[in-house]
């Protein structure tokens, strides 16, 4: 035991020695690894300001530069007397003017049209989008919902123009400039009634890409394929004349999405209209032009180059030939100038 205890004496400074010299040991490392965990924050802070002002300079005002386009001559159109047009406002839904185009303001908020137009036609009645549709809400659930903003709901098309004694039967196809939700909502209360797609725009469609959620939720959709059969039409490569009239006219326009098309559509009275979809969400698109902010086109999955050919072509259709209105399917300041139905401008 006695010598137990001398010799235990030595060991037990020495184990002190060793506790001391470890917890020194210890304080440095840890020390050192919240040194790390601090550079660590500070390099992640860092970077995730620096992403936040690079993000941020893409919100920032910026006149998009646009290739040269040549349009050619005003193509001949002989829209029959009684042909006519009319716009069926379905509601709208809200967005900061910044969500909508390069430079446009945080604090503005601009409530987007969802319009479906009528165009009466003694061959048959088209519509030209259909908006917000009855089951509206339910087809709202279906989006992302990052996408779901405030909306203000108006009259279903069907339900106007049902008040005003069209019916679906009464309508011969109905044209969207494209498969977003906002643009085929309605399409659900029109039945049976065909609906024009190109090949390439179905395929796009039935891939189930994102934003053909509430499309592909639709039953039944009675799909009538055309092709871009005609030649070029004011820039455009190719184009499809419905009547064979000139009076509605379709073009491909796939930089939004694949199966995005612009309507060119011509009154008797000599005014015409171009129906562009969501080429550009406002008409400052085409003013400025401001292209969407960098975050909107990206999530979109645009096709920047197709969208800056296709919007310096409808700058150039206005410039040279000003009897062309462009209509952006989501400003609500353009359709001011087509007369909401029963109500119709020929
Ligand atoms: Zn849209």
């Amino acid at each position: 035991m006695g010598s137990a205890a001398t010799s235990n004496a030595p060991n037990g400074k020495v184990k002190r020695v060793m506790v001391r010299i470890s917890d020194r040991l210890g304080g440095v490392a840890k020390t050192r690894v919240a040194r790390i965990v601090l550079w660590a924050f500070a390099v992640l802070a860092t970077v995730i300001m620096v992403a936040i002002a690079v993000l941020a300079l893409t919100f920032r005002p910026a006149r998009l530069e646009l290739p040269a386009v040549n349009i050619g001559d005003l193509p001949p159109a002989s829209p029959p007397a009684s042909m006519s047009i009319s716009a069926l406002p379905t509601g709208t839904y809200d967005s900061p003017a910044a969500l909508t185009y390069r430079g446009g303001a945080w604090s503005e908020t601009r409530h987007l049209a969802a319009t479906a137009i009528l165009v009466r036609h003694p061959k048959g009645n088209l519509l030209i989008d259909t908006g917000f549709g009855r089951r509206i809400d339910e087809h709202i659930k279906l989006i992302p919902p990052m996408q779901r903003t405030p909306q203000t709901k108006g009259v279903p098309a069907v339900d106007r123009l049902a008040a005003g004694g069209v019916h679906p039967g009464d309508i011969a196809a109905i044209i969207p400039t494209h498969g977003h939700w906002d643009h085929v909502s309605g399409v659900d209360d029109f039945r049976g009634v065909p609906v024009m797609e190109t090949a390439t725009g179905k395929r796009w469609i039935t891939s189930k890409a994102e934003g053909t959620e509430v499309i592909n939720s639709l039953r039944g959709i009675n799909y009538r394929l055309y092709d871009f059969d005609g030649g070029p039409y004011l820039g455009f490569p190719r184009s499809h004349d419905v009547f064979g009239d000139g009076s509605v006219v379709i073009v491909p326009a796939p930089g939004h999405t694949p199966d995005s098309v612009v309507v060119f559509v011509s009154l008797p009275s000599g005014a015409r209209y171009a129906l562009i979809g969501d080429l550009v969400f406002q008409m400052e698109g085409v003013d400025i032009p401001a292209e969407k902010p960098w975050m909107l086109r990206w999530l979109i999955g645009e096709n920047n180059i197709v969208v800056r050919k296709d919007t310096a072509l409808v700058r150039a259709i206005r410039e040279k030939f000003p009897q062309i209105h462009p209509l952006p399917a989501h400003d609500s300041r353009s359709f001011g100038a087509i007369p909401v139905f029963p109500a119709s401008a020929r």
